[in-house]
């Protein structure tokens, strides 16, 4: 910089740069938009989908494939995308893999905006979405057309909690050439193996368990196979689907705790599901790890752990004003959606709605069982049970 060089130009470009030889533990923010090359050649010669430069703050800075990187691991993945949200990293899925004429088969207890992003797709981007019994098993090779191009599968349904037969699903998949794709949120990649039964690409939602804390929207694919990957990204750059600097941080600080935050989840989920299984009020409890689950022996034969996510079906005697009541009487457990985070919540959801055979006549209320004591909150549904019977 010049004598001359004017004080607006020198609050801009100055020439300070920092040592090298830093050396600490957290993982730097790198927070950019424009990528700076060093000539015009060097611009020109760069390839955004190589992940060894840096091309624009959208397809990717050393935080995020830092993070990428971690979360392929965790799942036994080569290639991973982050989006910013779990619904977008659906989202991405859908619009990576399939076009106009194109079939995609769900299961019918899918989370419920992969649902309704299927109906959109159906309604106005002339695919068409089927839904299908997720206890269907080897079935599914029934279902499957001419033009059927990927088959969603949620292990357990993250409301119902019916636990797939994933390998099954996967051998008629893959005998008629159709991709499978996990959402594996429940299991944060920890419980269950999904590449190990098959699958070919796994959707996470980052929100719930990798965040942990209730405060970051994001989600990631991972897969195996190259060529998958590049279709993602290629859909991931046209959608321009980037994610912030300071939430990647997040996920990136809370990684390092996630196993022994969902271990604690697990192990107070089912101390909190065993209690009300032996309770009056309640007809069903849906846990993967009770038999009295849909699915329960899948569980067993495929997963390693659960999540802190399950549901009560209420005794039908029970109107929806008084398991409403109950919902509204518990101090622990706040109302609110999503999951995975310390505190505990409940949602009540209206099932014959959201499900075209559902086998109950009671109330479902959906139980996230955060990091609080589980005796507080068995306590806690205790006394929400005999306000609700007030
Ligand atoms: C929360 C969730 C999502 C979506 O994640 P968002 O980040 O909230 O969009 C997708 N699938 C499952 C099973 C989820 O629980």
């Amino acid at each position: 910089m010049t004598d001359r060089t004017s004080l607006q130009t020198a609050l801009i470009h100055n020439d300070y740069r920092a040592p090298d030889g830093f050396s600490a533990l957290p993982q730097a923010i790198h927070h950019a938009s424009t990528v700076l090359f060093k000539d015009v050649a060097s611009m020109r010669s760069r390839n955004w989908q190589d992940k060894n430069a840096y091309t624009y703050g959208l397809h990717g800075t050393p935080t995020t494939f830092t993070l990428e990187a971690r979360l392929a691991a965790i799942e036994d993945g080569k290639h991973c995308v982050l989006a910013p949200s779990g619904l977008a990293a659906i989202a991405l899925v859908d619009f990576a893999f399939l076009k106009s004429g194109d079939d995609v088969l769900i299961p019918d207890n899918v989370y419920n905006p992969n649902r309704e992003l299927a109906n959109w797709l159906q309604q106005d981007f002339g695919i068409t979405a089927r839904y299908y019994d997720p206890l269907i098993g080897s079935g599914i090779a029934g279902l499957i057309q001419p033009n059927t191009r990927l088959i969603w599968t949620e292990a357990p349904g993250s409301v119902s909690m019916e636990v797939p037969d994933l390998p099954a699903i996967c051998q008629a998949a893959h005998a008629k050439g159709v991709l499978v794709a996990l959402d594996n949120t429940w299991a944060a990649g920890l419980a269950l193996r999904g590449f190990e039964l098959g699958v070919d690409i796994i959707m996470q939602a980052l929100t719930k368990y990798q965040s942990g804390g209730s405060d970051v929207l994001m989600g990631a694919v991972i897969t195996q196979d190259k060529a998958l990957n590049q279709r993602l990204e290629t859909a991931h750059m046209r959608l321009g689907f980037g994610v912030a600097a300071d939430d990647v941080y997040l996920v990136l600080r809370s990684l390092p705790t996630m196993k022994l935050r969902f271990e604690a989840h697990d192990a107070a989920a089912r101390t909190v599901a065993a209690w009300l299984q032996a309770r009056p009020e309640i007809a069903a409890v849906l846990h993967p790890a009770l038999p009295e689950c849909p699915g329960h022996a899948i569980w067993q034969r495929d997963f390693s752990g659960a999540g802190g996510l399950f549901s009560v079906v209420f005794d039908p005697r029970y109107s929806e004003a008084q398991t409403d009541r109950f919902v509204d009487s518990l101090q622990l457990f706040k109302i609110g959606f999503s999951w995975g985070g310390v505190h505990s919540l409940a949602v009540p959801y209206r099932m014959q709605h959201m499900r075209s055979n559902w086998p109950h006549q009671g109330q479902l209320v959906r139980l996230n069982i955060g990091l609080e004591d589980p005796q507080d909150l068995i306590a806690d549904i205790e006394q929400a049970f005999k306000a609700m019977q007030a």
